[in-house]
């Protein structure tokens, strides 16, 4: 009985990993931007844009112009703790071990601490919100305050907006700050109010290399579309399935 039991349960194991493992095969077939796009969900809608956003890192040169006119289109308080989108650096050292740093979010721009004999690699990851399609902060919204716009972006309505801090809690990447005079969340809409009259998110306005770009993941020949074909491209955490759609090109495995 007991054996027949271990025997039946193997069989359905088996009969699982074969569908697994054709599953990875069919997947494997998809070119890598296909699989980022499919991970975070198709869009019912395929009428709207639904966007997304690249970073490529080696582009980056850590000028932190980004997440000072952030702060400036936004209204962002200017104290060191708000941010809806900052800079960090990374250095990985000789010896193994990693420094993350972001004085004031990097909007003064950054030093280099470690002497340079001892650096191995040092990079600039620029971040925001991810706009994932399965977004963790929309899910816990007591009063569905926070939503998702017909264009993918993770926005909040102030007027429902109780405060409560459970989205902060349960974003993932740290996105999101309770504005200390509105007493409401705030984070990136990647500049909705610029984006829908045809502007560039000012993040991307300001930035001199041309590192953030952002685009319609509909438009397979789009700006955005052609980023993620030519590079291969990873984004944060996927092991936590919330469908980011912010695709960094050389992110190395380090960051966090
Ligand atoms: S990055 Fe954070 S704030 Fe942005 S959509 Fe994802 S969970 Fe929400
Ligand atoms: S503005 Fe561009 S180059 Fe400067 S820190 Fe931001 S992403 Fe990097």
């Amino acid at each position: 009985m007991g054996a027949k039991r271990i025997n039946k349960s193997r069989r359905r194991f088996l009969k699982k990993s074969v569908v697994a493992g054709g599953t990875i095969l069919a997947t494997s077939g998809l070119k890598p931007f296909s699989v980022l796009i499919f991970a975070a969900k198709e869009p019912e809608d395929t009428l709207n844009p639904w966007y997304g956003i690249g970073i490529d890192i080696e582009k980056c040169i850590g000028c932190g112009m980004c997440a000072k006119s952030c702060k400036l289109e936004n209204d962002v308080p200017q104290e060191p703790f708000y941010f809806r989108s900052w800079v960090e650096q990374y250095t990985i050292k000789n010896d193994g071990t990693i420094k993350v740093e972001s004085p004031n979010g990097g909007i003064d721009g950054f030093s280099q601490s470690v002497p340079d004999n001892e650096i191995f690699k040092t990079f600039f990851v620029p971040k925001m919100c991810n706009q994932c399609a399965k977004s963790p902060c929309t899910q816990v919204c007591p009063v569905g305050a926070t939503y998702e716009s017909p264009e993918g972006i993770a926005l909040v309505d102030e007027e429902y907006c109780i405060g409560c801090r459970y989205c902060i809690q349960a974003c993932p990447y740290g996105c999101r700050y309770l504005h200390p005079e509105k007493k409401t969340v705030d984070k990136c809409t990647l500049c909705y109010h610029r984006i829908t009259k045809g502007l560039k998110p000012a993040c991307m306005e300001t930035c001199p290399t041309g590192a953030r770009i952002y685009g319609d993941l509909n438009d397979k020949d789009g700006e955005l579309s052609l980023f993620l074909k030519k590079h291969n491209c990873q984004i944060l955490k996927p092991h936590l399935n919330t469908g980011s759609k912010l695709y960094y090109n050389e992110l190395s495995a380090e960051v966090r």
